[in-house]
């Protein structure tokens, strides 16, 4: 196997009609050094993983931003400790997220990346893409946002030039100097924003002040405005706010959905949390039936998870899915954005091609 010219990654041993699974640790770069309101940095670790059966290929990868817990070392030793060469049928995957639940509680970036290549292989098995596999119909793929960071105001500027073909506007807050920020935004656009405060702003009555402000300045949602111990601030905070709250570092899996309903008006659903497709999917679904929206992210990560994400799209009422252009080291090719509206690559299987 090869991804790219980064040597040859670790094979597992498997018999013929297994799966067989491979993996190689890979760096993703970013394009401008990412601020949130509790942390900074240039890199995000990651690794590629490609699941081999019967001649067909599918490829995954998990991305660990540091804040989750995950690292190069974790993901990789999980991925050793799997036998997934004894499942003789790929179709059942959900014996193979049991079987990978039974193995560690935690790792849900590893269990991500083997979920999407196993998306992927099964994909290619059946010759369709994981969107028509599921019955939707891409044309109701949201437009996507574009992540503008905290940073300087001659950056902001700048960040706010590069997203000229995004429809809609990501904005990080939760230091003191957000309103500024905004504001930098409205002197050169009047797109909508939507907000992410990664649970920056910590008083109830403050958050409902931005909120107030914000929705004066076409801003779609709020995303994390408190820190996600606080349940019961959150929902006083729902109750009263014009714009609509989700929930992102709240949640992680399926069980959290009925949780999140509680105290949000919507989830912010990635691959890297709820281990891959085959939750996401069912989170996504039990959203809507509690009545909730759906947002789709990610992390910072290449064509290949993107493309895995894009898939759920048109069950997303907003899409949060630029990972890949944050990066300069994209290694896949993939969903593309088009018209600043999600474009679901019309290959089998997740729909990512190794370009590496
Ligand atoms: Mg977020």
């Amino acid at each position: 196997m090869s991804f790219s010219a980064y040597g040859e990654p670790v094979k597992k041993t498997a018999k013929s009609g297994r799966l067989s699974l491979s993996f190689e640790p890979y760096e993703l770069k970013l394009r401008h050094s990412f601020n949130l309101a509790k942390s900074s940095r240039t890199t995000t670790p990651d690794v590629l993983v490609r699941l081999d059966y019967d001649g067909f290929t599918g490829y995954g990868e998990a991305s660990m931003p540091p804040y989750l817990g995950e690292s190069v070392k974790s993901v990789t030793e999980f991925l050793s400790s799997l036998d997934l060469g004894q499942f003789s049928d790929p179709f059942r995957i959900e014996d193979i997220h049991e079987y990978m639940d039974s193995v560690a509680a935690d790792n849900r970036a590893a269990k991500a990346s083997v979920d999407i290549a196993l998306h992927d292989l099964l994909g290619k098995i059946m010759g369709q893409p994981w969107y028509k596999i599921w019955g939707l119909d891409p044309g109701k793929a949201p437009c996507t946002s574009f992540t503008i960071g905290i940073d300087t105001a001659e950056v902001v500027r700048k960040k706010v030039d590069e997203a000229e073909p995004y429809k809609v506007l990501k904005v990080k807050m939760g230091l003191d100097n957000d309103k500024e920020l905004v504001d930098i935004i409205r002197s050169k656009t009047d797109r909508p924003i939507c907000v992410d405060a990664n649970q920056g702003w910590d008083d109830r009555e403050r958050a409902l002040e931005m909120c107030h402000w914000l929705a004066e300045r076409n801003c779609l949602f709020v995303e994390q405005p408190l820190p996600k111990e606080r349940i019961d601030d959150t929902a006083w905070l729902r109750e009263r706010s014009p714009l609509p709250i989700v929930a992102d570092e709240f949640l992680q899996r399926l069980p959290d959905v009925r949780r999140a309903a509680q105290a949000y008006d919507a989830i912010n659903i990635k691959l890297m949390k709820s281990t891959g497709l085959h939750e996401a999917y069912k989170m996504a679904v039990l959203a809507r039936g509690l009545g909730m929206k759906v947002m789709l992210g990610c992390m910072t990560e290449t064509s290949c998870a993107i493309s895995a994400a894009s898939q759920l799209a048109p069950l997303a009422d907003w899409a949060d899915l630029d990972g890949n252009l944050l990066i300069s080291n994209d290694i896949f090719d993939g969903m593309k954005i088009v018209d600043g509206r999600v474009s679901i690559p019309d290959r089998p299987g997740i729909g990512a091609i190794p370009v590496g």
